[in-house]
């Protein structure tokens, strides 16, 4: 029954939308689509949390607090409406007035387009951290890119991943506010000169080739259950003039529109790989391009409160999310010295205080660098100060270390060999106070390798801070049957201290609990098995178990592992019919970079292992297998609280964190996993009993590549595998086509290089254990109370108060809201 103040706000609620439908849709009810009743709804809700932002934002000013500014290429933020409904608490009242008005809440929820502006765990991080920074009422800014287009749409065509253009924008979106007043000059190309001023000063001017302009584009981020609301602030690109009337008056009508298109395509598009793509211009384009907005943007701020500039690092900290933006550093020296006139050494203090890296990746093909070349061409001015901070800095290890020239060529920030390339991991660690890796192991590996000198040389600037995710929207979200049952059992006290749900591990044995668990989790399996029922017509028995990999497809998450698996369970289950195995799901999701062959190749592979085992009569009741298309973070709302599995499978030392794992863990799916990333602290806070740990640690892998791998040898000695392999071969998932696989094959016999055929013996082994628990109703749902109960450490929350408390120095701020 609802209170009457509770009837008079819905009262509000309702009127409120109605009017939203008229004034912004142009539309008044009986003939409204879903997308207008969307619409209206969003800006309802938007309205409130834009009160909340006036407030806020006046709050920082008045108190010239620190701010946390997160710059970051991608932000995969995902659907908004419900969680920025979940974190008003306007859920129920928002379903109350949709229903008076005739319109389904779900339905509503279900027809929104999610912003796909990131590809993949890295976007996702940076998008759950401002949601921590918000909810722990923290002053933050995120300063990214408004991509027109982001991560491709992906369908499956005969077993084919097919690309499809992200029109995310054709609806329109109600949750940005264009900011005409704010944008920024950016400048390309062109040349410097050198001059002295009336006072005698040698200043620098970069005379540029082009400037392009950068509009704000802002999302509010709404906390939880607090007044707080922060900013997602991300650049368009826009011509500078939309015409230049010089070659307009002159005729030269093309000339002037093209100035325009070109200007214009720097924010058009996300490029879809998760890893930098080598030589290309327009890439390193938009990271100068949103990262020089973001530095004026906070240069600018500093003026409107009249904060004298050399105060900056007192007023903002900036975090770098790999090295995408590190391109910062030598902007913000940039900014300080040619434009504000302050000395070198002011400057780079300022900068070294202000920024702090985090490294994302080890893989050698992963690390940024720009060719000398095409970076003076595009950005000569940046290249002389990155030249004098490289000067000054190797003249630094030339005095920690002298006579040690190959300390210095390892360490410049300038590869010298073959075609010179500017090394921007080595820019963003020489340009920050903090370094830091996003796993523990992934943290020492870093020290140990990559920037090994470096370690050496600044002990104090190496942290770790280990990668965390949202509990709004990963559990409370899209899990709101857990939810429930985690407030009957422990009180609401979880929702704002994950780390309470560790007095779940006490009821683990309850058996009222575990019904209730039951329950929960075979309503969300019952709900994904529909779902998939209606994408890819396979019929999936909720009673399964539902064994899970969802994430990019890559060769180092090794999905050909688990396929392998896969193919020999059932050849062992064709040979022995009766054999006892526990009926189980398979379900893959997961893009693969448009140029990424492989990848590609492994998607058709377990598709055409579906095609094959799910019409099987003699297996079809005991084995699927799905490939999830297009998974993104809606879908992974579905996909995430039905899972029993999830397979975090990597080779060890490759998976800087994951978060994945975290998401799976959260919501009480057991794990499979190597010694990789998370993994390693998933396993010590859930416990060894409570995780399926296989296959080769980081040590011994580097150790086994060291003194020369030969897949070969474990080919010899393992049947199951030869067979695996060999089937393939014949063409039995190909249409009998036997060259499909080739590459995949050839790849695996000859290289293997994230050593899947070393790794595969003790895989199935583990699955074999997998298999033996889950029989035992009783021990399994046990172990995934005590996953869930143990999955506190893994809340962004606890990620968001070690970046504040051991790099950015700043401090929450209440936020009271005065009557609207
Ligand atoms: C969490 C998430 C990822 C990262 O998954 P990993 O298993 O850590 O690689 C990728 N994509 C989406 C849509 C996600 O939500």
């Amino acid at each position: 029954m609802a209170l009457a103040s509770d009837a008079a706000s819905e009262a509000v609620f309702e009127h409120d939308v109605v009017r939203n439908l008229i004034c912004r849709q142009a539309r008044y009810p009986d003939i409204a689509t879903p997308q207008d009743w969307y619409m209206a709804l969003a800006y309802t809700v938007r309205d409130r949390m834009l009160a909340r932002w006036a407030e806020s934002v006046k709050n920082y000013a008045l108190h010239h607090v620190k701010v946390a500014c997160y710059l970051s290429a991608e932000f995969l933020i995902g659907p908004q409406l419900g969680c920025n409904l979940l974190n008003l608490g306007l859920e129920e009242e928002a379903r109350e007035a949709m229903d008076s008005l005739g319109q389904d809440l779900d339905a509503l929820l279900a027809i929104e387009e999610e912003p796909g502006l990131g590809n993949g765990g890295l976007g996702r991080l940076a998008a759950c951290y401002l949601d921590s920074l918000a909810s722990l009422e923290i002053p933050a800014i995120g300063y990214g890119i408004r991509y027109e287009f982001g991560i491709f749409d992906q369908d499956i065509v005969d077993g084919w991943q097919v690309e499809r253009t992200d029109k995310w924008l054709k609806m329109g979106t109600p949750w940005e506010i264009i900011r005409p007043d704010i944008h920024y000059y950016v400048s390309f190309g062109g040349y410097t000169r050198m001059w002295n001023d009336e006072q005698g000063r040698l200043r620098v001017e970069w005379v540029p080739g082009r400037q392009v302009k950068g509009v704000a584009y802002d999302v509010p981020v709404q906390g939880y259950r607090v007044n707080t609301c922060n900013v997602l602030r991300l650049w368009k690109s826009e011509a500078v003039e939309s015409f230049d009337f010089d070659d307009f008056n002159a005729g030269d009508y093309y000339e002037a529109v093209e100035e325009k298109v070109v200007s214009e395509t720097l924010s058009k598009v996300l490029y879809p790989n998760d890893e930098p793509e080598s030589g290309k211009r327009l890439r390193l384009a938009q990271q100068y391009f949103f990262v020089s907005c973001a530095l004026q943007d906070m240069l600018r701020l500093m003026e409107v409160s009249h904060t004298p500039v050399e105060r900056f690092a007192d007023r903002f900290a900036a975090q770098l999310n790999d090295t995408h933006p590190s391109i910062a550093v030598a902007e913000l020296m940039r900014l300080l010295i040619d434009e504000r006139l302050l000395s070198w050494e002011d400057a780079w203090s300022i900068t070294q205080r202000t920024f702090a890296y985090t490294n994302h990746t080890l893989l050698p093909e992963a690390l940024e660098t720009w060719s000398l070349p095409l970076m003076q061409s595009m950005l000569p001015r940046l290249v002389e100060i990155i030249f004098e901070i490289n000067q000054r800095f190797l003249d630094e290890v030339r005095r920690a270390q002298p006579g040690d020239e190959g300390s210095v060529a390892r360490m410049s920030l300038i590869d010298e060999q073959g075609d010179k390339k500017v090394r921007m991991a080595h820019l963003a660690t020489v340009g920050s106070h903090k370094v830091n890796g996003v796993a523990a192991l992934h943290s020492d590996l870093l020290k140990q390798t990559i920037l090994r000198d470096f370690a050496a040389m600044f002990p104090s600037r190496f942290l770790n801070v280990t990668n965390g995710v949202t509990p709004r929207r990963f559990i409370m979200q899209s899990n709101p049957g857990l939810a429930r049952l985690l407030d009957d059992t422990l009180g609401e006290k979880w929702r704002t201290d994950l780390t309470r749900l560790d007095a779940l591990a006490d009821h683990a044995d309850d058996a009222t609990l575990q019904k209730a668990w039951r329950a929960v989790r075979r309503e969300n399996k019952a709900k994904l098995a529909a779902r998939i029922g209606n994408i890819t017509g396979i019929a999936v028995p909720p009673e399964m178990m539902f064994d899970i990999q969802v994430k990019r497809i890559h060769e180092y998450k090794r999905q050909h592992l688990n396929a392998l698996h896969i193919i020999s369970l059932y050849q062992r289950l064709r040979r022995d019919p009766t054999l006892d195995v526990a009926p189980r799901c398979f379900i893959f999701g997961g893009k693969a970079a448009p140029g990424y062959d492989m990848a590609k190749l492994m998607i058709r592979l377990i598709s055409g292992i579906a095609e094959v085992v799910n019409q099987d009569p003699a297996t079809r009741d005991r084995l699927k297998v799905v490939f999830y298309p297009d998974f993104n973070v809606k879908n992974g709302h579905i996909i995430y609280p039905a899972a029993d599995l999830s397979e975090q499978i990597s080779t060890a030392g490759k998976e800087a964190s994951g978060t994945g794992n975290m998401k799976f863990m959260m919501n009480g799916a057991l794990t499979i996993g190597t010694l990789d990333g998370a993994n390693v602290e998933i396993r010590e806070q859930a416990g060894a009993d409570n995780f399926f740990l296989f296959g080769m640690t980081a040590q011994q892998v580097a150790a086994l590549q060291q003194s020369g791998y030969r897949p070969g040898h474990y080919l010899e000695a393992n049947e199951a595998l030869r067979e695996a392999l060999d089937e393939i071969a014949q063409g039995r998932f190909s249409r009998g086509d036997k060259t499909m696989f080739r590459p995949l094959l050839d790849n695996l016999l000859n290289a293997d290089p994230f050593l899947v055929l070393a790794d595969f013996a003790d895989y199935a082994a583990c699955q074999q254990r997998v298999s033996e628990v889950w029989r035992d109703e009783k021990r399994w749902a046990r172990m995934s109370i005590i996953n869930t109960a143990r999955s506190g450490a893994f809340s962004s929350d606890r990620a968001i108060k070690e970046y504040c408390e051991n790099i950015w120095q700043t401090r929450a701020v209440k936020i009271d809201l005065a009557a609207p």
